[in-house]
């Protein structure tokens, strides 16, 4: 039997004895989550086109992670996790043994027509951790939209009731998407799902002279019409958080500023996007 083999059939999860004791636990506790979470995404509610494989991979990956931040209550792990996706997305070079170009093979849209010859590792970059990443941005832009609140589980849970022993579309998943997410729907989906592209963000802050940190951030590399939140830590002297900001930047360049002391702290370092929560190359 292959080393890590698992597959999740409705009713049944199998898995090799191998899961249960490779050398990084986090790992082994994502990958059956993953092939559990297949009783819903793929299961219960099964992808109706080679488009919309995505529901079932994108959305197993994402629950496997959740589980590990919200189930395992292990941040750090979940942080791993989002650092090692946004490797293998953005890389050019091997993805498991395999030729990879990254997000540059084409859109999450694309579903099995990635599965070329010219690089096969990109099928899993897209479909698996793209698509997760993307169920990130979309938990997180809830989260802000929210107050906080995760919507994200009531939006699952809404879809899976649902479509329930249905197939079901992209189109099908955006649709409850738009209840929650609103006027923002379409364009989140057209930025994240629909094209391939994913920003390059430089980023730089400096103190000027009058009293204030002006802060510049530049996208490119996206279409002219990209445009998302993007969170801000503000550090002050003593090393601890004085602010978190989130400013909405669109293609091209982006400019803020804020007091350079704020309740008498003064300002040491910002950090830019610090938990990962927009993917960037
Ligand atoms: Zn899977």
């Amino acid at each position: 039997m292959a080393v890590g083999y698992g597959q999740g059939s409705p009713g049944v999860v199998h898995l090799s004895e191998s899961t249960f004791d490779r050398s990084r636990k986090g790992e082994d506790d994502k990958f059956r989550a993953h092939e559990v979470a297949h009783q819903w995404w793929g299961h219960l509610v099964g992808p109706a086109t080679y488009r919309d494989i995505w529901l079932s991979e994108g959305l197993a990956e994402y629950s496997a992670a959740l589980y590990l931040l919200l189930g395992k209550n292990d941040d750090k792990a979940f942080q791993h996790v989002l650092r090692e996706w946004r490797k293998k997305i953005v890389q050019r070079g091997m993805m498991g043994g395999r030729k990879s170009v990254g997000f540059r093979a084409g859109s999450i849209w694309l579903g099995y027509r990635l599965k070329s010859e010219l690089s096969p590792g990109d099928y899993e970059a897209i479909i698996y951790y793209k698509a997760a990443y993307m169920l990130h941005m979309l938990r997180y832009e809830l989260r802000q939209q929210a107050g906080g609140n995760d919507s994200f589980r009531q939006l699952l849970s809404e879809f899976a009731h649902k479509y329930a022993n249905r197939l079901v579309t992209t189109g099908d998943f955006i649709a409850t998407a738009g209840q929650f997410l609103h006027e923002r729907t379409d364009q989140f989906f057209k930025q994240w799902l629909y094209d391939w592209r994913v920003p390059k963000i430089k980023k730089r802050w400096r103190r000027s002279d009058n009293g204030y940190i002006d802060v510049l951030i530049r996208v490119e590399g996206v279409g002219d019409d990209f445009f998302t939140p993007y969170p801000v830590e503000i550090i002050g002297d003593d090393d601890a958080v004085i602010a978190r900001e989130v400013y909405m930047i669109k293609n091209g360049e982006n400019h803020f500023k804020f007091d350079a002391i704020i309740n008498g702290t003064r300002i040491a370092k910002v950090n830019f996007n610090p938990r990962l929560d927009i993917l960037e190359q």
